[in-house]
């Protein structure tokens, strides 16, 4: 599932990637600690859940 994340440095909107982590109890996702900016390259901290599902 996509994941919408604002960059730090500067808004731009970015999607992240999260794996499914299989679990009977609760919907839960894997994503990384931190994620590249496209529009700025800039390295921002993945906030912490709950996170926003991003629209395909
Ligand atoms: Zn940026």
């Amino acid at each position: 599932m996509n994941f919408a994340f604002v960059c730090g440095w500067c808004g731009a909107p970015c999607v992240m990637w999260g794996e499914p982590v299989a679990s009977w109890w609760t919907d839960r996702y894997e994503l990384p600690d931190d994620f590249e900016c496209w529009s700025c390259g800039g390295i921002s901290t993945t906030p912490p859940p709950p996170w926003t599902p991003a629209d395909d």
